[in-house]
């Protein structure tokens, strides 16, 4: 009895949903197969000092190039490994690259290294028992200061267990920085600023989106900045896309932003270029795409 009583309702067993399901069973074996054939890699987003858009540091954003289906988004492959668990082990091959990544650029460009490299961390991870000390081990092997490492948490994923607030917790304790990514859009609750070790607050794009215009999201986004100073936190705007958000974000009071309007995420050479080109010519209008 596939199809319920009431005729014509869609049911677990049309064959719509089945496709669906097929496909992301699919996606979920070749996963699995991604890293030992050398699918994955990662691209990494300049985060600029605002307003003149000198570099301040990169997030490392992972990238999947499927063998048939081409570059395959993040938004769907990241929750279907969450999913399945397989996260842990992508996060951990993720880790190991960013950092491998921040160590050569400290032994090539000394001071004009990236200052700090921001990974995203998902609840499976922070839940994983043993995740700091694994971050530690990484780290020393790998020659590199904590303090240039930040990891980046969604309010969501701090709060599905008492594990993950610890872990983060024993993070920050070994120094690493901790940023509350897409902070506004999650189960957000204030009392997390209070419980959870956090020094950026990164502010939604969906917030940014409407900074410009006299809207609930720009009223939130001036009041952040309150919140951010008197915690002694930083304020992160994600998502700028247009001068004119930089320009009202900056007169807000915001130090620090990441968005199109300043650098698309980019390869590791090109990362190097930028900073070559830096020191060149600090554009007026931040770093060109
Ligand atoms: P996120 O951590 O909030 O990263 C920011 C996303 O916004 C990135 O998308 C970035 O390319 C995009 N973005 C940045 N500036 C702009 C802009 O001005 N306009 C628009 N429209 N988009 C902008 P991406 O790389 O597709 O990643 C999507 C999400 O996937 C990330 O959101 C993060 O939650 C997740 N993700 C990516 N890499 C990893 C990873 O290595 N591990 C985990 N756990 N999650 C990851
Ligand atoms: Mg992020
Ligand atoms: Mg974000
Ligand atoms: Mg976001």
């Amino acid at each position: 009895a596939a199809k319920a009583a009431g005729g014509g309702r869609w049911t677990w067993f049309d064959p719509i949903m089945d496709q669906i399901a097929d496909h992301d069973a699919q996606l979920a074996a070749d996963l699995r197969q991604a890293i030992n054939r050398d699918e994955l890699f990662l691209l990494y987003q300049p985060i600029v000092e605002l307003p003149h858009g000198r570099l301040a540091g990169v997030e490392a954003l992972v990238r999947w190039r499927h063998p048939e289906h081409g570059l395959v988004s993040p938004a769907e492959f990241i929750p279907l490994a969450e999913r399945n668990g397989y996260i842990v082990e992508l996060g951990r091959w993720v880790l190991e690259q960013a950092v491998h990544q921040a160590s050569r650029w400290e032994r090539g460009l000394g001071a004009d290294a990236p200052a700090k490299i921001s990974v995203n961390v998902s609840a499976r991870q922070l839940g994983e028992p043993g995740f700091p000390s694994e971050v530690a081990a990484l780290l020393s092997a790998a020659g590199l200061d904590p303090a240039r490492l930040t990891i980046e948490v969604t309010e969501t994923a701090v709060l599905s267990t008492g594990v993950a607030l610890d872990a983060v917790r024993a993070l920050a304790a070994l120094g690493l920085t901790i940023a509350l990514d897409d902070f506004g859009t999650g189960q957000s609750s204030l009392s997390l600023l209070v419980d959870c070790p956090v020094s950026w607050l990164k502010v939604d794009k969906s917030f940014v989106d409407g900074v410009t215009l006299d809207s609930p999201q720009a009223v939130i986004v001036d009041s952040l900045i309150g919140i951010t100073e008197g915690l002694r936190m930083q304020a992160v705007a994600e998502g700028v896309e247009t001068a004119e958000q930089a320009e009202r974000l900056h007169r807000a009071g915001y130090r620090f932003a990441q968005g199109y309007h300043f650098a698309r995420p980019m390869t590791d050479t090109d990362v190097e270029l930028q900073i070559a080109a830096q020191f060149d010519r600090i554009p007026a209008h931040g770093l060109p795409n």
